[in-house]
């Protein structure tokens, strides 16, 4: 199908998203052509200031606007604990519990050597870093309970191990090959509760 060419450079836009396809592409487009013109440039607006101020914290990985990012910089939060997480959306629905207070770490991926992601190429030697000031008592390995995210909590305890830091998994409340951006909170919160040391 011919559209004219700022139709078919929006439609192409939207394909970029995941999870659209051609379809929903120009269903979107000329949604959005209908819309107020307010209403586009405040969308615009938001996708690049997103861009344009959200970065990731040097420290934990987490999304942030400013550098530590909010967690990092609490005070109030224990410091002996790492929860290690496969990706930004897990810290949310991490918080989104309200049952942790330690701190985080975001892998920004996971061990896969079907897709050529090695230990090098997420954020694990960042994660040995920072437990180097011994100021960590525990990692909470929190990765999917995938075969990429068990592969990754394995690599990190085998490296981990000679430390004499304590290990824990979260437990197998979590339905396996789920994310755990879509847990539930009541079976996230479980999971953190019965985990246990490896
Ligand atoms: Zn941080």
């Amino acid at each position: 199908m011919h559209y004219p060419e700022p139709i078919s450079k929006l439609i192409d836009s939207f394909m970029k998203l995941p999870g659209i396809g051609p379809k929903t592409a120009a269903r979107l487009a000329f949604f959005v052509l209908n819309m107020k013109e307010d209403t586009v440039l405040d969308f615009a607006k938001a996708l690049v200031n997103a861009k344009r101020n959200l970065s990731y914290c040097t420290v934990c990985g987490h999304i942030t606007d400013k550098d530590p990012c909010y967690i990092c910089e609490d005070q109030h939060r224990n410091r002996s604990t790492i929860c290690v997480v496969q990706e930004t959306k897990d810290v949310i629905a991490m918080e989104k519990m309200k049952e942790y207070s330690g701190q985080y770490h975001v892998l920004h991926g996971a061990i896969s050597p079907m897709d050529g992601i090695g230990p090098e190429d997420i954020k694990i030697a960042e994660l040995i870093k920072r437990l180097q000031d011994n100021e960590v008592q525990e990692v909470i390995l929190a990765t999917n309970p995938n075969i990429e995210g068990e592969a990754t909590a394995m690599y990190i305890s085998r490296l981990l191990k000679p430390s004499g830091i304590k290990l824990t998994r979260i437990a197998h409340g979590l339905p396996v090959g789920g994310d755990l951006e879509y847990a539930d909170e009541v079976t996230l919160s479980k999971a953190l509760e019965g985990r246990r040391e490896i």
